[in-house]
């Protein structure tokens, strides 16, 4: 499993350092617009944790850290009116997933039909 990098810039996020267009924050999970929507609705959902990828959160985060994680998800779906109509989640796992920001992040995409999955 790949080391934390403690410069990457969702933990500088996490800290403060940057800003973020955030529009949910607990004690697990802190989400936020991404920079450069894919769909109407395109938040990041990242945990509190230092965790690189989802193998690395599913592996290594407690009990409550994970429910914690996906509850917020669930909650942040709802609070945004994606339930009913659905919505696509990804989370880009290290090179071959694409992943560019090497800090365990969910993608929540919705607010039109999103046709197939790549
Ligand atoms: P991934 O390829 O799954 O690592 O996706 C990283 C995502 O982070 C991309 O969709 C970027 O647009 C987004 N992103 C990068 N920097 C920021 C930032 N400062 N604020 C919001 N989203 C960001």
């Amino acid at each position: 499993m790949a080391t934390y990098d403690e410069g990457n810039i969702f933990a500088k996020i996490l800290c403060g350092e940057i800003p973020c267009d955030k529009v949910y924050e607990d004690d697990y999970a802190l989400a936020f617009n991404d920079i450069n929507p894919q769909a109407p609705v395109h938040i990041l959902v990242i945990p509190k944790g230092k965790y690189v990828s989802i193998a690395d959160f599913g592996a290594q985060a407690t009990s409550e850290e994970i429910t914690g994680f996906y509850r917020a998800v669930a909650q942040i779906a709802e609070e945004h009116s994606l339930s009913e109509g659905g919505f696509r989640t990804i989370a880009n796992t290290g090179l071959n997933g694409g992943q560019e920001v090497p800090h365990f992040h969910v993608h929540l995409l919705g607010g039109r039909a999103l046709g197939p999955m790549l």
